[in-house]
């Protein structure tokens, strides 16, 4: 019997990790191996980090971090099913062992994963920093430039224009074809940041060298910009929260109170897959949050908590 089960291996969950290995706690990080985090091609906004990290140096470190405490701490596996029993979980782990163990708590650090825009090329673009997620990671390295933002809706209109006023940046919405009314105000505030919109449907993307991306769409042909950001959103990886019935946003979300405590006696959550700000710090502080309140309640019977 674990007392806590970490479930995910990305900044939240070695984070979680670390914690629970330094309370000197029986835990286990299990990761499926795929953390959004390994995608950014270079962070600028992680403290302690002056001249940036990339997310898999990040992760790098942290598993090194980690493993220090014991190296049987973290394995690789996904957890296919967590279901509630007297004293805690139990969940089923597929992987190269299939094995089974119980817990006493469980912390969901599944993080998220992109909607992915779906265009040829991209891959090769997120990792060449010209296709971006997020511009609170990145839009001060957008300062000035030219620069896409995919989206529809008041998302990609609050994006279009969170780049325009933070950083100063030319920016253009594409709407990927479908149609955008804005409302009096939503005009003005367009034209007051000099954000233009286009509605033609996204054909494909062209990468230039390591500075522009180019877009061919409809009737325009070809668009040429620095960057351009999804603004399409995160879809949590909250399945096996949900199967346990945890309340959720109306995005998949779970929600969490202060101590990151789902609605499920004894289940927690932290980082990407709780509804919030994500970004690595904040993933980080939540597993601290969560490891810290499980190891001062991991002795309480669970409906205690
Ligand atoms: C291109 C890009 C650039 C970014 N740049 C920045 C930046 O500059 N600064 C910043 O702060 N943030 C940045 N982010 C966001 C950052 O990556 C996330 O905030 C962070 O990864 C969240 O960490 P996490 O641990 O919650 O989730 P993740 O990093 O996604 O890790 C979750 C882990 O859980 C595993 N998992 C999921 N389900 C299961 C299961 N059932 N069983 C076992 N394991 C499971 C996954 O395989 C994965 O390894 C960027 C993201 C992208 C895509």
């Amino acid at each position: 019997m674990l007392d806590c089960l970490v479930i995910g291996g990305g900044p939240a969950g070695l984070t979680a990790g670390l914690y629970l290995a330094r309370f000197q706690r029986k835990f286990l990080v299990v990761d499926a191996g795929a953390p959004r985090a390994a995608a950014i091609p270079k962070t600028h906004n992680m403290p302690a980090f002056p001249d940036g990290v990339t997310g898999p140096d990040l992760l790098r470190l942290q598993r090194e971090a980690l493993l220090r405490y014991g190296p049987k701490s973290l394995v690789r596996g996904q957890v296919e099913a967590l279901t509630r029993c007297e004293d805690g979980f139990a969940a089923k782990i597929a992987g190269a062992d299939q094995f089974e163990t119980r817990a006493k708590r469980v912390l969901l650090a599944t993080g998220a994963q992109d909607v992915e825009l779906g265009l040829p090329d991209q891959k090769d673009a997120v990792r060449r920093g010209l296709v971006r997620y997020c511009p609170i990671c990145d839009g001060f390295e957008a300062k000035d430039k030219k620069i896409g933002v995919i989206g529809f809706g008041a998302r990609g209109l609050n994006e279009a224009l969170f780049i325009a006023r933070t950083y100063g940046a030319d920016v253009s919405l594409l709407t990927l074809g479908r149609p955008l009314d804005l409302t009096q105000g939503e005009q003005e505030r367009c034209h007051r940041w000099g954000v233009k919109i286009f509605r033609a449907p996204v054909r494909s993307l062209r990468v230039e060298g390591d500075r522009v991306a180019a877009i061919n769409f409809g009737a325009f042909g070809e668009v040429v910009f620095d960057a351009l950001y999804s603004a399409l959103g995160l879809e949590p990886r909250a399945e096996l929260a949900k199967t346990l019935g945890a309340a959720h946003d109306h995005c998949g979300a779970v929600k969490v109170d202060a101590r990151q405590q789902t609605s499920v006696r004894g289940l927690y959550a932290a980082g990407g897959v709780v509804e919030g700000l994500d970004q690595v710090v904040v993933a980080m502080g939540q597993a601290a949050t969560a490891a810290t309140h499980i190891h001062n309640h991991c002795e309480e019977g669970i409906d205690e908590v």
